[in-house]
């Protein structure tokens, strides 16, 4: 799951950032409105944190735009204080929630798989169930029949993300640009390990082989057993 950051104070977007990256998400940050839309424009997020009182163009306008151009990503705006944010006006330029600062960490991220499970077209369920493999992104859990599957959370974001294209080819890239972040400049084959890893948790003490590798297109997970 891959996020924007836009938000002016730099100590905040760190925090924010960095918490989220623990958590297994790719992140981007914005400082101003201008790069945060044209951020937005350019790359397919999950879901966008959006400050309101930005150089440049404003919060509301950001998101505006991106709703006049038919860009439905979750958005989440964060505001100063009560008071700050109008919620007729942001509703009106299609935010999905707010978030007043100081906000804790966690509700931040109850929030954002909210918005994103909301968004999800009706598609993302709130629990993958792949033969007997089951995938519960809210509560970060994975099991195959009753064993639970213990895993870091970069490792979860992968499974999370084949999961959310089951039955799919997924490139490598796809992967990277959905879990990693910009800063990320290494090699697309660190994908491979963490394919690996998850094979070796999720699919080999099991003797099942729900993830299979396209050759040069990919991966595909889908149920296999169960
Ligand atoms: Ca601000």
């Amino acid at each position: 799951m891959r996020v924007l950051i836009v938000e002016d104070e730099k100590r905040l977007a760190e925090v924010v950032s960095a918490g989220l990256i623990a958590e297994g998400y790719g992140v981007d940050v914005a400082h101003d409105g201008d790069t945060g839309l044209t951020m937005a424009r350019n790359t397919r997020y999950d879901a966008i944190l959006l400050d309101i009182m930005l150089p440049g163009i404003n919060g509301y306008q950001v998101c505006q735009r991106l709703r006049a151009e038919d860009d439905q990503t979750p958005v989440i705006m964060l505001t100063a204080k009560d008071g700050e944010y109008d919620e007729a006006e942001g509703l009106d330029t299609g935010a999905d929630d707010y978030l007043t600062k100081p906000f804790s960490f966690v509700v931040l991220q109850a929030r954002l798989r909210a918005v994103m499970r909301r968004r999800g077209s009706g598609l993302a369920p709130t629990v993958w169930r792949l033969g007997d493999l089951v995938i519960d992104p809210a509560a970060r859990t994975c099991q195959r029949g009753d064993v639970p599957i213990a895993m870091t959370a970069r490792e979860f974001a992968v499974l999370e993300y084949l999961a959310s294209r089951n039955g799919e080819v997924v490139s490598k890239t796809e992967i990277l640009e959905h879990v990693w972040d910009f800063a990320y400049d290494g090699d697309v084959n660190i994908v491979e390990v963490y394919v690996s890893n998850l094979r070796r948790k999720i699919d080999a003490p099991f003797g099942r082989g729900a993830i299979t590798t396209q050759r040069g297109a990919g991966y595909k997970l889908a149920a296999d057993g169960g």
